[in-house]
């Protein structure tokens, strides 16, 4: 899981920037619903995903507003009328990215090019300014919005814009077309109320809102009854979690309320700020099967003072005594991080107390980040800048100490027989793949056919620095 990317933030922000393609649903996916039959229109829409689970999960609530007012989804871009990217701006090159692919739409005149997401709320204007033939620019905030941008632009509108980030509103629909036949993501909270020196959200998301409790769970109820049995919860800051109904239903009792809907077996969260993880959350991982034992607590720094830089409000000590805690819980908790190096300041022993860190706690997976300055972050103005060479030679002996943490602490699990649930085929190697509770990825062999979205028990017979190979077992 050690990655190299060229900036970071907490994980639901930086996951490989692979594009995500909505086009055809798939078969297992989530029929739709609505109140009434949508009416047809005879458009259809592509949307291309760039970044986290967070923006794979709004594409899928994008698609799921177009298609309740009659879009249909197109097989590929050439075929739709309406095509949408939807962005992330945390890194620079996922943000030069999307602006390459507009370039591939030059001169285009039949279709409506869209811009969604978080350099659509960074750069506004701006893109019209660098691609004129985009005609539609839209924020997270304000998706719903969408089918009536695209009435104006078919009315004559020549250009559209909706950036709004005063709401309290979350982006919450009934109708999500979900591409993941597997596992089902539910955003509990959008936004972020802390103010990271190096992260964009604040800005591209604005604050913080939670979603309703009786709103999450009923929509877990109806993945359940959809027959999906894991699900992702899903926030910037996903334990800071506040329930706005009358229930006040906390973080905790919001993950066993869900852990509870009939039908679900497992239960994921994330990102969680090491400033909102008590211990009340071990427990309930403790006490309650079905949430899986796996906290991704991002920590970016091993150095107290470059943490405070970075404003991420705690200490080292306090980041380890959290890890203790985990440590201490009655199941194995499998726990992974997010960390940047060559932030400015950075010093030689900063960066010796982030691999000692490392050591330290024992990761099951890191994603590192090279910092990289981005707009309207207060780290984009502070001295002290990293030269790039010294910032690549960090990363390379990170990830590399790193590698060998994961090496070891899989090579233990060597001969242990697992829960995995099944969710991809190679055929080319005659292999399933499937994660464990602790989320380890399991390439395994089977007699059997049909396994996807089934428990089974798998045997490791190896184990890679990133992954276990193993053999089904009755
Ligand atoms: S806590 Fe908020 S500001 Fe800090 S990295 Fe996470 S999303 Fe960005």
């Amino acid at each position: 899981m050690s990655r190299t990317f060229d900036v970071g933030i907490e994980s639901l922000a930086h996951q490989p920037v692979e594009a995500q393609h909505h086009d055809a649903p798939s078969p297992a996916a989530e029929p739709i619903r609505s109140a009434s039959p949508p009416v047809v229109n005879g458009k259809s829409f592509y949307i291309e995903t760039f970044g986290c689970q967070m923006n794979v999960h709004d594409s899928e609530k994008v698609a799921g507003v177009l298609l309740a007012r009659g879009y249909r989804a197109a097989a590929n871009p050439a075929q739709a009328d309406l095509m949408l990217y939807n962005t992330c701006s945390i890194r620079e090159k996922a943000a030069q990215k999307v602006f390459s692919r507009l370039g591939e739409w030059r001169g285009e005149t039949q279709k409506i090019i869209g811009v969604l997401g978080c350099v659509a709320q960074q750069e506004g204007e701006e893109i019209f300014e660098r691609a004129p033939w985009v005609s539609l620019v839209c924020g997270s905030a304000s998706y719903r919005k969408l089918p009536d941008l695209v009435a104006e632009l078919e009315s004559g509108g020549r250009r559209v814009m909706a950036l709004d980030l005063d709401t309290d509103e979350t982006f919450e629909t009934e109708i999500t077309r979900r591409d993941n036949p597997i596992r089902a993501y539910i955003t509990i909270i959008e936004g972020c109320d802390y103010a990271c020196a190096y992260c964009v959200v604040p800005h591209t998301r604005g604050p913080e809102r939670s979603r309703a409790s009786d709103s999450v769970i009923a929509e877990a109820r109806r993945l359940a009854e959809a027959g999906y049995t894991e699900i992702q919860l899903l926030g910037q800051t996903v334990n800071s979690y506040r329930d706005p109904s009358p229930r006040s239903l906390n973080f905790v009792e919001l993950l066993q309320a869900v852990a509870a809907v009939p039908g679900i077996r497992r239960v994921r969260f994330t990102t969680s700020h090491p400033n909102d993880f008590h211990r009340e959350i071990v427990d309930a991982i403790d006490a309650t099967p079905a949430v899986c034992d796996h906290v991704h607590l991002p920590v970016q720094s091993g150095s107290t003072r470059i943490l405070r830089a970075m404003r991420r409000t705690y200490t080292r000590d306090e980041y380890l005594e959290k890890i203790s805690w985990i440590r201490g819980a009655k199941r194995a908790i499998s726990i992974t991080s997010d960390v940047i190096v060559g932030f400015p300041g950075e010093t030689d022993e900063d960066f010796a107390d982030t691999v000692s860190l490392l050591d330290a706690v024992g990761y099951d997976g890191v994603f590192s980040f090279i910092y990289s300055p981005r707009p309207n972050t207060s780290a984009a103005s502070m001295p002290g800048a990293i030269p790039e060479g010294e910032k690549s030679r960090r990363l390379a002996f990170l990830q590399e100490r790193q590698r060998q943490i994961q090496i070891a602490r899989n090579a233990a699990l060597v001969g242990g027989e697992f829960e995995v649930l099944v969710d991809a085929r190679h055929a080319a190697r005659g292999q399933w793949a499937g994660r464990t509770t602790s989320n380890r990825m399991v390439n395994f062999v089977s007699p059997r056919e049909n396994l996807l979205g089934e428990y089974l028990q798998v045997r490791v017979t190896r184990a890679g620095p990133n992954s276990l190979v193993g053999e089904h077992v009755d």
